[in-house]
């Protein structure tokens, strides 16, 4: 028997059978997978999931795609760090740091790629796409190259070159449009409607897409001993990971792995120049689209979020709150996470530091709280922007004199 029953309307509960379908043909709400949750309970265990590999594959049982053939670069089972130090810094008694930089193509996107894409062969696709702001494109264009199937990867043009850079050498096709992330989005989905057989991670096949990101959560609770955080700060772009990450959690209450009734409170970050879901969230209005994007965190850049409204519901029924934060406090915030913790983040990771600190600051998250953070992507993708904020060391001759010239205070006191 299979653990996936098929698809199912978020909004109206209307079912279908798995397939390329990503909206309702009777009231065009988003679709979700729906599990048969006897079969999984069935099945699932903490000691088979120890059991497993070390990667997000440890949860097949909870993911859609049926079979063990997966498209596996070795996604996940990242590490949990107690941050002692930042959170020393930032008054907080348990903080710890989610670091999924270090993942194959160096982002969270990893996760939710592998399961589309392996879901996207089970279903008989022909070819693979997306629409991304940078890191999804290389997280495609690097599980389409394992698995032998075209890719077509939409990027806006004025992304990070640390990052076409990547995405170019797994030689998906790369189309670079002139405008938003919004813009290629809506070309990738006019390609979507007119090839049927390809599958857009993002957009024809995005139920299936976002339950790569619960594994998050599923790895967060195993490390603490199958427990559960107080509260989780997320980056917010689509929306769609912090959704996955409220799913996830509540799955697990659900089926026992942790104790139900654990009510994790879910905050979000988002930088000032593209933060239409922060800004509904804190005056608790509708998300409203916004068409000029201004932000050196270009991952996060989506003007509007698919899952924006779903976001601002999973923040505000769990008690959390949404934090907008400044291009400058997003550097500050990187240079801090790499000098307390040796964790070097892109500018979206420096947003999610940067909103913690803001949120601790202003009394959201108690000093009390065990506080999860969830970092989702590598510094090393976005080098010039980081650059800028970096003062570059003045070079010395090698000799020990020059040493000493310049370290002449440190130098004294050790004699
Ligand atoms: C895509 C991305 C996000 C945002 O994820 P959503 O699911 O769109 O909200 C956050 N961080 C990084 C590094 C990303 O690449
Ligand atoms: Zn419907």
């Amino acid at each position: 028997m299979s653990k996936v029953i098929g698809l199912k309307c978020r909004e109206c509960g209307a079912e279908y059978p798995s397939g390329i379908q990503n909206t309702c043909y009777e009231c065009f709400g988003p679709l979700e997978v729906h599990y048969d949750w006897d079969e999984i309970q069935n099945t699932v265990s903490k000691e088979k999931i120890a059991r497993g590999p070390p990667s997000i594959w440890r949860y097949a049982d909870l993911l859609p795609v049926d079979g063990t053939n997966y498209v596996d670069l070795g996604s996940g089972y990242n590490k949990l760090h107690h941050a002692k130090n930042l959170g020393k810094e930032l008054g907080l008694k348990e903080l710890y740091i989610l670091d999924d930089s270090v993942n194959p193509t160096n982002s969270f996107k990893d996760r939710v790629t592998s399961v589309a894409v392996s879901k996207a062969l089970e279903l008989g696709a022909t070819a693979i796409g997306c629409a991304s702001t940078g890191n999804l494109a290389s997280a495609v264009g690097a599980h389409a190259a394992k698995a032998g199937i075209p890719a077509y990867v939409f990027i806006p043009s004025s992304i990070e070159l640390g990052k076409i850079t990547q995405m170019l050498t797994y030689d998906p096709n790369v189309i670079a449009v002139d405008g938003t992330y919004d813009d290629a989005n809506r070309l990738a989905s006019e390609v979507a409607d007119q090839n049927p057989d390809w599958a857009f991670v993002n957009i024809n096949i995005r139920p299936y897409y976002t339950e790569g990101s619960r594994t998050l959560a599923f790895e967060t609770a195993e490390q603490l001993g199958w427990n559960a955080p107080d509260h989780i700060v997320a980056p917010l772009g689509s929306g769609a990971l912090l959704c996955a990450l409220t799913r996830g959690y509540s799955e697990l209450e659900k089926i026992g792995l942790i104790d139900s009734g654990s009510n994790i409170r879910i905050s979000g970050s988002q930088p000032t120049g593209c933060s239409p879901i922060s800004t509904a969230v804190q005056n608790d209005t509708e998300v409203i689209p916004i068409r000029e994007l201004d932000t050196i965190a270009h991952s996060l850049a989506i003007g509007n979020p698919a899952d924006g409204y779903y976001a601002k519901q999973a923040i505000q029924n769990s008690g959390g709150y949404a934090a907008s934060v400044t291009n400058e406090e997003i550097l500050e915030a990187i240079s801090l996470l790499a000098r307390t913790e040796g964790i070097f983040t892109e500018p979206a990771g420096g947003t999610t530091v940067a909103g913690l600190k803001i949120l601790v600051e202003s009394g959201h998250i108690h000093p009390d709280e065990r506080t999860v953070v969830y970092v989702t992507g590598n510094g090393l993708k976005a080098q010039e922007t980081i650059a800028e904020a970096l003062e570059r060391p003045e070079s010395i001759n090698p000799s020990y004199s020059e040493f000493t010239k310049k370290f002449s205070n440190i130098t004294e006191n050790n004699n």
